[in-house]
């Protein structure tokens, strides 16, 4: 990553369908549309929640990496 690079989920214009679904379930509003496709307009607010990139439709919203938290108890 390079600095000001920032782990809020990236959006593929090319999928993206501008359908809005994204933008109202971020719940820091941290997503907007414009010219007809999601965009990141509050990268900073990002909580990583990944609501949106579950709800997309069409796979054109997704994190860079998924945090996975382990149960260690059997190690
Ligand atoms: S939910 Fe998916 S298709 Fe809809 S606006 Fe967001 S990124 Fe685009
Ligand atoms: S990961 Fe969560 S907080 Fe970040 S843009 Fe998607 S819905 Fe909003």
């Amino acid at each position: 990553m390079s600095p000001g690079d920032t782990m809020a989920p990236e959006i593929d214009r090319e999928l993206c369908m501008g359908c809005g679904d994204c933008v109202a379930v971020c719940p820091v509003g941290a997503l907007t549309l414009e010219n007809g496709h999601a965009v990141m307009a509050h990268a900073e607010d990002c909580q990583y929640c990944g609501d949106c990139e579950e709800l997309c439709p069409y796979g054109a919203i997704a994190r860079a990496f998924e945090i996975v938290l382990l149960d260690n108890e059997d190690s």
